[in-house]
């Protein structure tokens, strides 16, 4: 079999989004979703739909369409489909961008899994068929009491684990934006205090600040905090850019420091932090190589006795998960979520979303062939647009 063409499909539809600069629910946004389709000679053909922005819920840039549909497609023409290792190889060597690169391995892993009548995880090799999921908020949802209200009503839906994206770039005392100074660590102190009382000692709690912590001393205090009220991680805390300052924040604190999150480089940064004890819990996903890239990053952090926690929600980072047994990646990142916001509401283009969750807390493995989707393209084609 061989790879006979490349073609990304682009087109309309709409979700609830959260405003994080204004702190405001976006009802039914306007959304650009891109559905990558690797054809082949035999009339076999492989999906991903993503690309984009949190999860796979938004579609690439159109620079990233042309580039896939331009160099990254006429390196591929020709191969063989099943090479997924000779292709990531190809694609890391020619620095052809991650997310790039991450569409076409997915893409792939999707039409091998088709081809062998497999969901994707059972095709690496199954570990288990449901993971639980935590619920991951949007960074800014409110004042420190609307976290509160909300990790209740997350523990009530079922969630037994819940994740705060606190304030950053907007001050929660006065509703504007925040540049120079991106962290709002006594609005974040008081926000991580109400939301322990509010669900009691039993829910597990995590915290990403995704960077905005600019200083070391005001990194510690707020991590000392997270440890009196036991909170299981503390992600991505400051710039990934400053290796050392990490390493001396894993010595300072006990809670785990959960990173790299975005640092480039997928598996090769995620390998060399753990030389460098830069990290307790290592964090990767499919937008940084791919299923291929995500899933030996979570061999090289299991060898190690470390964890590799599973970044974002999505159907390839749930393939990955179905394939990594929870002592090694245990959470799923359902999200992101805040108050009116409906996650899940049916996506237009699918037949059925990625990640619905049972009433104990847990989102099912798919049981399809490939990825899991089932595209509905009488939509698709209806809302076509141009790159
Ligand atoms: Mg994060």
């Amino acid at each position: 079999m061989k790879i006979s063409d490349v073609k990304v499909i682009r087109f309309r539809t709409h979700a609830d989004r959260w405003d994080i600069g204004h702190a405001r629910l976006k009802k039914n946004a306007k959304v650009i979703q891109t559905v990558t389709c690797i054809e082949t000679d035999e009339g076999l053909t492989g999906y991903f739909f993503g690309g984009g922005k949190h999860g796979d819920q938004d579609g690439m840039t159109p620079d990233e369409q042309r580039l896939i549909e331009g160099q990254v497609r006429s390196m591929i023409l020709g191969a063989d489909p099943f090479d997924r290792e000779l292709i990531w190889k190809w694609m890391w060597v020619r620095n052809i961008p991650e997310v790039a690169q991450s569409v076409i391995d997915c893409a792939l892993w999707d039409l091998a899994a088709r081809h062998a009548g497999l969901p994707v995880y059972k095709l690496m090799g199954g570990a288990r068929d449901k993971v639980p999921a935590y619920a991951s908020t949007y960074p800014n949802i409110g004042q420190p009491e609307v976290y509160a209200e909300h990790a209740l009503a997350c523990k009530a839906e079922g969630y037994q684990a819940y994740k705060i994206h606190p304030h950053y770039f907007w001050n929660p005392d006065t509703g504007l934006p925040t540049n120079g100074r991106p962290s709002n660590i006594r609005a974040d102190i008081e926000t991580i205090n109400l939301v322990r009382e509010a669900v009691g000692p039993d829910m597990v709690l995590m915290y990403d600040v995704w960077g905005t912590y600019h200083t070391f001393e005001e990194t510690v205090k707020v991590g000392r905090e997270l440890e009196r009220l036991d909170f299981y991680w503390y992600e991505h805390p400051m710039p990934e850019y400053r290796v050392e300052t990490y390493r001396r924040l894993c010595r300072e604190l006990s809670i785990p420091i959960l990173a790299p999150e975005i640092a480039a480089g997928g598996v090769f940064t995620r390998a060399e932090w753990i030389l460098q004890g830069a990290s307790d819990m290592s964090r990767m996903d499919i937008r940084r190589g791919g299923i291929t890239g995500c899933r030996k990053t979570a061999i090289v952090c299991e060898a190690y006795g470390q964890r590799c926690e599973v970044h974002m929600a999505g159907w390839g980072n749930l393939q990955v998960m179905g394939a990594t047994h929870e002592d090694t990646s245990e959470w799923y990142e359902k999200g992101l979520l805040a108050p009116g916001v409906d996650y899940d509401a049916p996506h237009p283009y699918l037949k059925r979303n990625c990640d619905p969750m049972d009433a104990e807390g847990y989102v099912a493995l798919p049981q399809v062939p490939g990825m899991g989707y089932e595209p509905i393209w009488d939509y698709i084609e209806d809302n076509r647009v141009a790159a």
